[in-house]
C-alpha cells in the first residue's frame, strides 16, 4: 500500500510518514501544493492524505483538479479546527473524508484502512487465498493455521499480491505501491522478495507469468 501525504506542517507530515511506515505502508511526503498535484497525478498512489491550507495549489483545488482528470484514488482531507466551511468545500471536490487536526494516529489508520479498496475475498481485516491468511490489523500471517514471521516489506508485498487474487502484477506496478518513490529499487529487488517470500510461505502459491510479473492464486 503506498500513500502520498500532502502537507506543509513538517511536524505533522513526518510524524505521519513515520508512524505509516511502522505499519509496513509506503509513503512519500510533499510539503508543496504544486508539487502534491505532479505527485498525485503521475504516481500510482492507493490513499491520498490532503491538507487544505497550503502553498501552492490548496487542498480543494488539488482535489477538484485529480477528480477532473479522472483520478478516483481515495483522499482523506486534513483541516483545523473551525475551517468547517473549507471542510465541506473539500467533500464537495471530491474529498472521500476527513479528519481534523489535532487527530490521534490509530484514528487516521482507521480512515486509511477504510478507505484502501478490499478484494471480496477479505473478511473484516483478513485475506485469504487458498490456506494463507494475512491479517492487516494483527500483522500476522498464517499458513493453515501456522505463524510464519515475515519482515515489513515482505508483509507489504505479500499483502499487495493478496488484494489482487488470481490477477498478474508486473513489476512495476508493484514498486509502485509496495517502495516509495524516494526508495532505490533496483530491477532485481521484486525477484529477491518473491523469492524471500516463496522460501516463507511455500513456492506453490505465487506464480512466475514469463515476461509479464506475478499474481498469487491457489495452487
Ligand atoms: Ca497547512
Amino acid at each position: 500500500m503506498r500513500i502520498l501525504v500532502i502537507e506543509d506542517e513538517h511536524k505533522i507530515a513526518n510524524s505521519i510518514k513515520r508512524g505509516l511506515e511502522q505499519e509496513t505502508y509506503a509513503v512519500d511526503v510533499t510539503y508543496d501544493g504544486n508539487e502534491g498535484y505532479d505527485l498525485a497525478a503521475s504516481e500510482d498512489y492507493d490513499v491520498i492524505i490532503l491538507d487544505l491550507m497550503l502553498p501552492g495549489l490548496n487542498g480543494t483545488e488539488i482535489c477538484k483538479k485529480l477528480r477532473t482528470d479522472g483520478n478516483h484514488t481515495p483522499i482523506l482531507i486534513l483541516t483545523a479546527k473551525g475551517e468547517v466551511s473549507d471542510r465541506v468545500d473539500g467533500l464537495n471536490a471530491g474529498a472521500d473524508d476527513y479528519l481534523v487536526k489535532p487527530f490521534a494516529f490509530e484514528e487516521l489508520l482507521a480512515r486509511i484502512r477504510a478507505l484502501s479498496r478490499r478484494p471480496k475475498s477479505s473478511v473484516g481485516s483478513a485475506i485469504k487465498v487458498g490456506d494463507l491468511v494475512l491479517d492487516t490489523l494483527a500483522f500476522e500471517v498464517k499458513r493453515a493455521s501456522k505463524v510464519i514471521n515475515l519482515s515489513g516489506k515482505e508483509f507489504a508485498l505479500l499483502e499487495y499480491l493478496m488484494r489482487h487474487p488470481g490477477r498478474v502484477l508486473n513489476k512495476e506496478q508493484i514498486i509502485a505501491h509496495v517502495w516509495n518513490y524516494d526508495a532505490d529499487v533496483l530491477p532485481n529487488t521484486v525477484e529477491v522478495y518473491i523469492g524471500y517470500l516463496r522460501n516463507k510461505i511455500g513456492k506453490d502459491l505465487i506464480k512466475t507469468i514469463r515476461g509479464f510479473g506475478y499474481k498469487i492464486s491457489e495452487a
